[in-house]
């Protein structure tokens, strides 16, 4: 098989809505944007897709260096095209969330070859995950309990909070959640890399006294030894390695200082679908849990050939919340029906994006 064409379709995007934040001061939901699909065709008629939300960035990326590099190669050497992308990566400095979009594009022709769903060829492990209730930051301490009744009364069987990143505040929310659902929710937290070491040690000590699943991301990811320190101050298990550059390279020393309980993988910040097995399996030798980060089709398949990962990660957001399509009345998430990841199914019930439909039967 070669790979005979490489393109960037542009999708504009209407703004998220309702609008979110993250803590009391990001950004959450999306402006309006440009998105891009990457289409990749082969010689035997098998089209590839992958999509990331800065349309405009991937579209140079391809048009200055991936479409060169991969017209006329076997899209089925996906390792070799891996290691490649670092290659180039070492000199455009690729955004993370960008660097290995082809990968994912590669795996869609590689599954829709073997006729099979992404999850099965990446040796499938489950058919169905329980999803947790990742909520976006809410307004106020009352907002966020009634949004968790919500989401408990959704089917969802647990919940991890983005919360208002004061650790004062945050640490009383933790409280009064834990103390509203029961002893029995499981319940995470995700810091978005707000604090310092001083008030990441301080709510630290909250979250293990109410019993917290996993502290996740408290302070930014650059320094490998400031997570050391705080892991020799708090109890709490920490969930580290969302955005941090360089896959399996820079996970790996989470692992070996020992700090992190669990590693954190996904297919658009850890490398693709390669790069995310590869975090998989690296955690798997320690014993250690890989959970999946994000929503959508890529994570649901990641979480049905993972072995170490436990959650589906589903955002909540609006009050009222909803549950996402992907998630049942039972707060599960199934296998995707393939061939390939399964956009195109996607495309089918809400609406094929513009520029793509000559690929759809
Ligand atoms: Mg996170």
């Amino acid at each position: 098989m070669k790979i005979t064409n490489v393109d960037v379709v542009l999708v504009d995007r209407p703004a998220h809505s309702p609008a979110f934040v993250w803590r009391d001061r990001l950004p959450g939901s999306d402006p309006a944007i440009t998105v891009g699909w990457l289409v990749i065709e082969t010689d035997v008629g098998i089209t590839g897709f992958a999509t990331a939300p800065r349309g405009v960035i991937l579209k140079d990326y391809v048009d200055r260096r991936f479409r060169s590099e991969l017209i006329g190669q076997d899209p089925l050497q996906r390792e070799y095209l891996w290691e490649r992308a670092w290659e180039l990566d070492r000199i455009e400095r690729f955004a993370p969330n960008m660097a290995h979009v082809v990968d994912v594009a590669l795996w869609d022709i590689a599954a829709k070859a073997a006729q099979l769903p992404v999850y099965k060829l990446l040796g499938g492990y489950r058919e169905s995950i329980p999803a947790y209730a990742s909520t976006v930051t809410y307004s106020s301490i009352e907002e966020f309990l009634d949004i968790a009744d919500q989401c408990l009364a959704l089917g969802y069987p647990a919940i991890k909070l983005h919360a208002f990143g004061d650790a004062k505040k945050d640490a009383l929310l933790c409280t009064k959640l834990r103390e509203h659902v029961g002893p029995d929710i499981p319940l995470m937290y995700d810091g978005s890399a707000a604090f310092d070491l001083l008030d990441a040690t301080y709510l630290g000590h909250a979250l293990d006294a109410a019993g917290y699943l996993w502290y996740e991301e408290p302070m930014r990811e650059f320094s490998v030894t400031a997570y050391k320190w705080l892991g020799e101050r708090v109890r709490v298990p920490l969930l580290l390695g969302e955005v941090t550059d360089g896959a399996h390279m820079s996970a790996g020393d989470f692992v070996a200082t020992g700090v992190a309980s669990a590693l954190r993988t996904s297919t658009f910040l850890r490398g693709g679908f390669t790069g995310a097995m590869r975090i998989a399996h690296l955690a798997d030798a320690y014993h250690l849990r890989a959970e999946v980060h994000g929503m959508g089709l890529e994570s649901a398949h990641l979480c049905m050939a993972i072995k170490n990962n436990t959650y589906y990660e589903s955002l909540m957001w609006g009050n009222p919340t909803t549950r996402e399509a992907l998630v049942d009345a039972n707060g599960l998430v199934h296998g995707p029906k393939g061939p390939g990841v399964g956009y195109e199914n996607l495309w089918n019930e809400s609406g094929v994006p513009k520029g793509l439909e000559r690929f759809v039967a």
